[in-house]
């Protein structure tokens, strides 16, 4: 059977939350009726928020479901912009949902460079934020490519100081890691089903007491008003079965497997990135030098591992990471390779994935030293 090892890119549905889905969408109701079916699904959705909103340690009430991690990105950014921000400091290693939402806004946008662990440099932040009118400060969590954690706490208070307003793009670091949204002291904080063990389509806004946020979708008045439209009471079912579900021991224990990996790697002449900084348990972006990302991804495909390029855009083409160059590894940027384990991931599926690309790159490279010599 062929091994799975993208899990960044989507998780598989646990089957807590496909039963959660199947259960719920097998009732009928509308949380919005009164009647005692619309009483049901009502529950539904509150409960599907208590449990959303416990995974990142934050109340019921701060939270808004929307249809996706993007779109709960674009909640946030569009507020803080209609809310008064004057300009938008992003991150250099953001996810597209955020640095675009930013750049379609209309206001400056600055970008916050990152060293070449892949972490946000602070001394720059605080520079920036005295030297400029009220900023949204985006910053993720945890990177999708790298899986490098950023200071966001110290961050927090940076941006809090300055009177801004920050942004935490959660949605990878979600069901990996323990998050303490009142904690880390963020305004507002974008989660999505899909990385979690939900199914795809269902996000969420958490919003601290700072943050006022804006209607995006006018009509029948759902989630207080902020986003019409009947809410996907089963997609918010398999969400919070899944949120209830997040085993971070299960996520931790990959760790020592994914660096025996990156030792492998390492020893055949690949690079990590993002090693010297804290990361995700469950995710290892290297380089394979002069073996393009591509060339990677298909060759590990036809040996049954499913990996990523470290960028991929919407048709499928793989392009340079970005997220390499931003490191200022432009050199290996066209070489990166993501592997991404989940909640169903093994030893032997890390063990299976480096015997599977080991033997590939030595080709690889046996080729071109022929095609050199030639
Ligand atoms: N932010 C990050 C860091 C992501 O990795 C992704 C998905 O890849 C998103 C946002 C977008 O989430 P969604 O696919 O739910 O729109």
């Amino acid at each position: 059977m062929a091994l799975y090892m993208d899990w960044n890119a989507t998780a598989k549905v646990r089957p807590e939350a496909i039963d959660a889905i199947a259960r719920t969408l097998a009732e009928v109701g509308n949380p919005s009726s009164v009647h005692a079916a619309g009483r049901a699904a009502r529950a539904v959705v509150e409960t599907a928020r208590a449990d959303v909103a416990g995974l990142v340690g934050a109340a019921p009430a701060a939270v808004t479901f929307t249809g996706c991690g993007t779109e709960a990105d674009a909640l946030a950014i569009e507020s803080a912009v209609i809310a008064g921000v004057e300009r938008i400091i992003v991150g250099a290693t953001e996810h597209e949902a955020v640095v675009e939402t930013a750049k379609a806004s209309g206001l400056p946008v600055e970008e916050w460079p990152v060293d070449r662990r892949g972490v946000a440099d602070l001394g720059w932040l605080a520079e920036r934020l005295t030297a400029g009118p009220r900023a949204l400060v985006c910053l993720m969590l945890a990177n999708n490519e790298t899986g490098v954690i950023q200071p966001v706490a110290e961050a927090a208070a940076l941006v809090r100081a300055a009177d801004g307003w920050l942004h935490v793009d959660a949605v990878q670091a979600a069901g990996k890691i323990a998050i303490d949204f009142n904690g880390l002291g963020a305004d507002t904080m974008a989660l999505s089903a899909h990385k979690v063990g939900g199914p795809q389509g269902v996000g969420a806004l958490i919003a601290g007491p700072r943050a006022r946020l804006t209607r995006r979708l006018h009509g029948g008045g759902q989630e207080r008003g902020l986003r019409s439209g009947t809410e996907n009471v089963a997609g918010l079912a398999g969400f919070a079965a899944a949120a209830r579900a997040v085993d971070l021991d299960a996520m931790a224990a990959q760790d020592p497997w994914r660096d025996a990996l990156a030792e492998r790697v390492k020893a055949a002449g690949g690079a990590v990135l993002g090693e010297g900084a804290p990361r995700l348990p469950q995710t290892l972006c290297f380089a394979a030098p002069g073996y393009a990302s591509e060339l990677q991804v298909i060759g590990l495909d036809l040996a049954g591992v499913m990996v990523s390029a470290g960028a991929a855009c919407s048709s499928g083409k793989v392009k340079a990471s970005r997220i390499a160059q931003a490191m200022g590894e432009d050199a290996l940027a066209p070489f990166v390779v993501r592997i991404s384990g989940g909640w169903g991931t093994t030893e032997a599926d890390w063990v299976r994935a480096g015997e599977a690309w080991a033997p590939l790159y030595e080709r690889h490279r046996a080729r071109q030293l022929a095609t050199a010599a030639a």
